[in-house]
């Protein structure tokens, strides 16, 4: 099966297809934390590395990732960790969320509240907690917010991320190219009148919680 066959799509796909172990691996991050909103494989092919760069050129001035990850909750730290097991080393990945910084509700939530389960079964991946507390200790906001942004470390070992925080993404759709199917995803600075961004991406992932 071809990865544009797997997703729906009339026309199959000729690039490299980890599309569907890619899309598995995100299934089992959504049922094994029992995240809800982990949703919109907007384009599940995987392409040479290079392609990004390849497809920039053809697109004019607008840049193309090999994966966008809009959201950078749990959800969204999940689905980036798993899925840089697929892409490979140094590719180009942007990371957009409309908070200051990662762990999505964590950011917000009152500075009260703790998990409701021992802290570390609530991570990003295989990423351990960088202490020695007791396993059944409830993790307080602030903590788990830290744990979370420590995620994107392993991550940025291993592709060439960048991030966009307090970043508010407008639009998102998928766009044939020259070089096929792209996501088309538009951003902008959280504050209304700023101007937007536009990039490619082989991949974009929803995690908007
Ligand atoms: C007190 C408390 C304790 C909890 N304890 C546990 C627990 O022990 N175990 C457990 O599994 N769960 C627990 N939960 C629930 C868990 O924390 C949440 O389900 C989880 O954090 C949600 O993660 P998420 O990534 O889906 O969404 P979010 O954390 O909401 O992240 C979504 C992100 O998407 C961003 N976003 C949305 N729209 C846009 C846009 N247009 N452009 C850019 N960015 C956008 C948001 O800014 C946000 O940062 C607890 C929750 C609370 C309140």
């Amino acid at each position: 099966m071809s990865c544009r066959e797997y997703i729906g799509h009339q026309e199959p796909c000729h690039h490299s297809v980890i599309g569907q172990d890619v899309n598995k691996a995100a299934e089992q991050v959504k049922v094994l934390l029992g995240l809800r909103h982990l949703m919109g494989w907007e384009n599940i092919c995987m392409q040479d590395q290079g392609a990004a760069e390849q497809a920039s050129r053809a697109e004019g001035t607008t840049e193309t990732f090999d994966l966008v990850v809009v959201g950078a909750g749990v959800a969204g730290l999940n689905a980036l960790y798993a899925a840089t097991d697929y892409l490979p080393k140094g590719a180009r990945v942007l990371l957009i969320d409309q908070k200051q910084g990662p762990g999505g509700m964590w950011n917000t939530a009152y500075d009260f509240v703790r998990l409701h389960q021992p802290h570390p079964m609530f991570t990003v991946g295989d990423v351990k907690w960088d202490w020695t507390k007791p396993r059944d200790y409830l993790a307080k906001r602030d903590e788990v917010r830290a744990h979370l942004t420590s995620a994107l470390g392993p991550v940025s070992d291993s592709v060439e991320l960048e991030t966009a925080f307090e970043q508010t993404v407008v639009e998102a759709e998928e766009v044939q190219t020259d070089y096929g199917y792209k996501a088309k995803v538009v951003f902008r600075p959280n504050a209304a009148d700023s101007p937007t961004r536009t990039v490619l991406a082989n991949v974009a992932i929803h995690a908007q919680g």
